[in-house]
């Protein structure tokens, strides 16, 4: 039985890094006429209200999405990022965040596709209310994201955006992630397949991106954003990364221009630190 809630973590520091990269691979994918797929694992409820009683119980938006919110001199791949948040709220206050379904929705055209799992029962109703009228582009699945993938690859167009973002709730997440990567790499080389994990002191999610590293895709990308020093207790997630395969060449330097903006608007101590690693042959 899953307990984990996105609704009381949306727009954190770890969602901004995320969907700042989603946002970056989706505009990518969109530069060339021929259809493609976007493939979330781990969908969520698609979007949030940022006045509801789980997001207040944390406020753990204020910390993210809220510190670049009212900022007027945001670097342009954040800046798109934020344009995003905004087109969900329309004029005025910051009341709604946008989860990854939301953010594929709109940056998708009329001959792309979507395709959504979300185990969890209450987001999975929400979720596929909000896609009930996209049901040509968009199939919301009851189903094991990890469990499912593969045989969505290749998709049909041969271009395809996979987005694994866990909630890691369960131990085995970890492992399961690298097998569906593995697998997923065996059926269809090309795609790009960008996976969320959360920076904590458990060794599964410190080795995490060496294990995906280690499968041998000649392309990639590896960006983490801590927002404070590690606390020695290992209690709470200090900081996440993504790590992304054949990502767009353009994106390790709009991330080299633009992350120690990022690093310095979300510090909340002087241990906020990124990395960026990348390699493409
Ligand atoms: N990707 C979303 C976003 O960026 O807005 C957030 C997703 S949240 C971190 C992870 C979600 O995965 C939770 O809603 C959880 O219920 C769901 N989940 C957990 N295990 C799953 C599985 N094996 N297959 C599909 N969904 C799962």
């Amino acid at each position: 039985m899953l307990s984990y809630r996105h609704s009381y973590h949306a727009g954190n520091h770890a969602d901004v890094l995320k969907h700042l990269v989603l946002v970056q691979l989706l505009r990518y994918m969109t530069q060339k006429d021929k259809a493609f797929t976007v493939v979330d694992t781990h969908a969520g409820a698609g979007a949030y209200a940022l006045d509801s009683e789980h997001a207040t119980k944390l406020g753990e938006f204020r910390g993210g999405i809220g510190r670049l919110w009212e900022r007027n001199d945001l670097p342009p791949a954040i800046a798109a990022y934020v344009a995003e948040v905004r087109a969900l709220n329309g004029p005025g206050a910051l009341l709604r965040y946008p989860g990854s379904p939301w953010l594929s929705q709109h940056g998708l055209r009329e001959q792309d596709r979507l395709r959504l799992f979300e185990l969890h029962s209450s987001d999975q109703r929400i979720l596929a209310s909000l896609f009930e009228d996209d049901a040509k582009r968009a199939i919301v699945y009851a189903d094991d994201g990890f469990a499912s993938l593969k045989a969505l690859l290749p998709p049909p167009s041969r271009r395809g955006l996979v987005l694994i973002d866990p909630s890691y709730e369960l131990r085995e997440d970890y492992g399961r992630v690298v097998q569906a990567v593995r697998e997923s790499l065996e059926r269809f080389a090309t795609g790009c397949y960008a996976v969320w994990y959360p920076q904590l002191l458990k060794p599964e999610a410190r080795q995490l991106p060496e294990r995906l590293q280690r499968l041998g895709a000649k392309n990639w990308l590896h960006v983490t954003l801590a927002v404070r020093k590690a606390s020695s207790d290992g209690f709470g997630m200090h900081g996440s990364g993504m790590f992304i395969i054949n990502p767009p060449w353009t994106l390790a330097a709009t991330l080299a221009a633009e992350m120690p903006w990022l690093r310095d608007a979300l510090a909340e101590d002087a241990g906020a630190s990124f990395t960026l690693e990348h390699e493409s042959s």
